[in-house]
């Protein structure tokens, strides 16, 4: 995927301001960004859904803006809001979607790579949140997609149904499938990218792995313990030294000593605060 000098205005509102960036095939892209950042438009552009007012985008070599039969079959897509009906079965409805695409997945196997084999025959009005979240990721694979757009797709999950759902989505990344993600959830972008952009009003401001996002690879780590004269922090770019200096100090254990760099969050706050 590649994108250049990406731009939407509505009105005098610069949605996107300019996004330059390229996603290799394979790789799992995470858009991480505050409410209103520009994500959805992005990404609505990127999948034919939305007009572009001005640059150069190409999605798997075809541009998304003149958007073909052929070329939607070839992309899978989990947006916000499905209209699925609600008195059909999951397995029904997954059959359907099947019925779209040139060469679709076996149904019954997407409904088990989900994780809702159990349900199959269960109406949708009869699912959980995550359950009928499950049914969206399924109709957006049915069709054996190169690339896959998840928007938002764990916002309302309980924390074990978010780790069930990424544990699919690594199983999606593992199988080659190109994975351009959005979410305001860091420890989901943490965990499931190769890389994160972060966005803030409608701009790219970084892009980088998870690890070396905002310089924190290199950030100085704050080393703390308690000594006789109280609680210290000191910020070192060296703190396997100072653990060994302080361990000598106190011969043997450093009273309540921690060791920690910035968090993804911390470097995230600090990257879109500068941007405001
Ligand atoms: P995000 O997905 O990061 O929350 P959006 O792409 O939805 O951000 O929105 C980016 C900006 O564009 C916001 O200021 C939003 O209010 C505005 N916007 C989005 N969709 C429309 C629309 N259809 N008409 C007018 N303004 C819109």
């Amino acid at each position: 995927m590649r994108i250049r000098g990406l731009r939407k205005r509505y009105g005098d509102v610069d949605a996107v301001d300019g996004v330059d960036l390229d996603i290799p095939r394979g790789e799992v892209f995470a858009l991480l960004g505050p409410n209103g950042a520009g994500k959805s438009t992005t990404v609505e552009i990127l999948e034919g859904h939305r007009r572009r007012t001005g640059g150069e985008v190409a999605v798997l070599g075809a541009d998304p803006g003149r958007p073909t039969r052929r070329w939607r079959a070839r992309i899978g897509i989990v947006s916000q809001t499905s209209e699925e009906r609600p008195q059909l079965t999951v397995r029904e409805t997954v059959r359907h979607y099947a019925g779209y695409y040139p060469a679709p997945r076996d149904p019954d196997e997407v409904i088990k790579a989900v994780g809702l084999t159990e349900k199959a025959g269960a109406r949708l009005s009869r699912l959980s949140g995550g359950q009928r979240r499950r049914v969206d990721v399924a109709l957006g694979i049915v069709g054996d997609p190169e690339l896959l757009f998840l928007d938002e797709p764990t916002t309302g999950f309980d924390p074990d149904a978010r780790r069930q759902f990424w544990k699919l989505i690594e199983s999606l990344a593992g199988d080659g499938t190109t994975i351009l993600l959005t979410t305001h959830y860091l420890d989901e972008a943490e965990a499931l990218a190769d890389r994160v952009g972060v966005i803030a009003r409608g701009r790219l401001v970084e892009v980088g792995t998870p690890r070396e996002l905002g310089g924190r690879a290199t950030a100085k780590a704050h080393v703390s313990w308690t000594g006789p004269e109280g609680p210290q922090t000191l910020e070192t770019h060296s703190p396997t030294q100072v653990v060994a200096e302080l361990s000598q100090k106190f011969d043997g254990e450093v009273p309540e000593l921690t060791v920690t760099r910035p968090t993804l969050e911390d470097t995230y706050l600090t990257m879109i605060g500068a941007a405001r």
